[in-house]
């Protein structure tokens, strides 16, 4: 069964700093499955690279206060959509971020203080049954 994959993880430089977030030791792991790697974020429309943002309440702001909530949103409904249409029953998340986070995000004040939550596109996937695990937790537990 396919598996959705934050596309940072696999090594897109797709980040908000234009970089990647590769983890050899995640992909070993995956060697043998069938990975869908997708980026909310740019497939909703934001520049590679992009200022930073984080999720307040349950919207979506960049340090300047600009919200970026629908971006945010249609981003997450075309990778979900992506994943369903393979019908994708599991996707592993790159941990923290304000759309891929998977059980904690930075709490929206720009200080690196993270609580309990999920990102957009998580909170998407997981309303559709998808199976949603961290990288981090991936890496535990396999
Ligand atoms: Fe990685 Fe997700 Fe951020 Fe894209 S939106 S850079 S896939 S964590």
């Amino acid at each position: 069964m396919p598996v959705l994959i934050s596309a940072c993880l696999v090594g897109e430089a797709c980040r908000y700093d234009g970089k990647s977030k590769e983890r050899s030791e995640l992909l070993d792991r995956l060697a043998d499955k069938h990975l869908i790697p997708v980026c909310p974020e740019v497939e909703g429309g934001l520049t590679i690279p992009r200022p930073s943002a984080e999720i307040r309440g349950n919207k979506v702001y960049r340090e300047n206060g600009e919200e970026v909530s629908s971006q945010f949103l249609e981003g997450a409904n075309i990778c979900r959509d992506k994943g369903l249409s393979e019908n994708t029953t599991l996707a592993i998340l790159k941990s923290r971020s304000p759309a891929c986070g998977c059980g904690q995000v930075y709490d929206g004040s720009f200080t690196n203080n993270v609580i309990a939550g999920d990102g957009i596109f998580t909170q998407s996937l997981k309303a559709a049954g998808v199976e949603c695990i961290s990288d981090e937790d991936y890496i535990e537990n396999n």
